[in-house]
């Protein structure tokens, strides 16, 4: 069976560049057609030797998942879904702003943490993606972009874990994707560029500090452990003192100076301004010192199986305000890409529901035909 060359960050492309036959050096120029280029076939790679280009088409494919759907939004936005097999969607987002281009990427069909108020975590867990298909999310949303917007220079300027699934209980898979993310010879993304956000693996943040320390988001969404073993169910695993107890361990070889707290704003369950002053006495105080940190407010989004309601707005500025005052610097997420459903939270499973996996098959498109279209979609 052919190897899809997505699986491998460079050290891996070298390895097997040599169970071809063929030096390892040549994995650079190799590996840079596939990811600075966007190259899927070898044919086109005209500057590898003709045996070299032979090898690699008996051998090796350049391979995404199947786009099912594709929406662009009003505001910029663009959210694909990608057919990972047996009736599972994954969602990838592209949010364009002035001096950046974030892309939310997904770690898993579904997710294991359950977490109360994410519509991932109530269709529970299908399987860990591939480092393909992970990857795979970067490679054809950078590509297509460049095309789409006839732009030769890198759109993805940023890259957050933050789509489908849990990616520390995805770890060995993710962590070859992120090095080629980082990769100076791939998308070049510094580690400050690239954030790993986590409900709160604990012994997986350690690994992180030491294979691959890039910037840590851990979604908290309550400032005791009561409600937090409610809202976040691994929680009761690891409870808050041992997750800031990781976080400090993660700082000092981190690429950032503070972990960013992500804090889902839900009516009446963790948004009284009571709740915001504990909060912030539990970063202030944490072993001593406090945790150096920045909170991230996302207004929930709604779905019907939550049976939970977003925070009015007037209460998240309080809270925001409260925090704020308290000396921790905090921002409310805004919301992008409402009108087609892009915003946390809301991915996959809706889509599910509406259509049914047979008809979603149907109108499944192949990504290396949409890159080839890109500029007219
Ligand atoms: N599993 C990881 C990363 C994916 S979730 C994690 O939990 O951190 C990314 C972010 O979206 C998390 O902070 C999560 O709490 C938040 N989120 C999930 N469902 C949401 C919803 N319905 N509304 C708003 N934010 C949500
Ligand atoms: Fe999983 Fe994150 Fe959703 Fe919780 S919020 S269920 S950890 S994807």
């Amino acid at each position: 069976m052919a190897a899809n060359l997505l699986e491998f960050d460079l050290e891996g492309l070298a390895a097997f560049c040599e169970t071809l036959g063929e030096k390892r050096f040549r994995s650079v120029q190799l590996f840079r057609w596939i990811h600075q280029r966007g190259e899927a076939e070898f044919a086109r790679m005209t500057d590898l030797a003709k045996s070299f280009r032979d090898k690699l088409a008996q051998h090796a494919t350049v391979k995404v998942p199947e786009v099912l759907s594709q929406h662009l939004s009003r505001d910029g936005t663009v959210k694909w879904l990608f057919d990972v097999g047996s009736g599972n969607a994954i969602e990838t987002v592209f949010i364009p702003e002035e001096d950046r281009g974030t892309l939310c990427i997904s770690s898993q069909a579904g997710c294991a943490v359950g977490c109360r108020f994410c519509s991932t975590g109530h269709q529970g867990f299908s399987r860990n993606l591939t480092t393909a298909e992970i990857l795979g999310q970067l490679w054809f949303a950078e590509h297509f972009m460049r095309r789409h917007l006839g732009r030769a220079d890198r759109v993805v300027t940023n890259v957050v874990m933050m789509g489908m699934g849990e990616p520390l209980q995805n770890y060995d898979l993710l962590l070859p994707a992120l090095r080629v993310m980082l990769s100076d010879h791939a998308y070049g993304l510094s580690r400050r560029r690239l954030t790993v956000s986590t409900s709160g693996v604990v012994p997986m943040i350690d690994r992180l500090a030491r294979d691959c320390p890039v910037a840590l988001a851990v979604s908290l969404h309550a400032p005791e452990d009561g409600l937090r073993d409610r809202l976040v169910p691994l929680n009761r695993k690891y409870p808050i003192h041992e997750l800031l107890d990781a976080c400090l361990r993660y700082l000092p070889g981190a690429p950032r100076d503070f972990i960013t707290f992500e804090y889902c704003m839900l009516d009446g369950v963790n948004d009284h301004p009571d709740q915001a002053h504990r909060l912030l006495r539990l970063l202030r105080d944490h072993g001593g010192r406090g945790v150096p940190a920045k909170i991230n407010l996302i207004p929930f989004n709604p779905f019907p199986a939550s049976g939970l309601r977003r925070s009015p707005a007037a209460r998240v500025q309080a809270f925001a305000a409260a925090l704020n005052n308290g000396g921790i610097v905090t921002t409310v997420r805004k919301t992008r890409g409402d009108d087609i459903d892009a915003a946390c939270g809301q991915l996959a499973g809706d889509v599910q529901d509406r259509t049914g996996v047979r008809v979603r098959m149907a109108r499944s498109r192949s990504a290396l035909q949409l890159l080839d279209t890109g500029r007219n979609t």
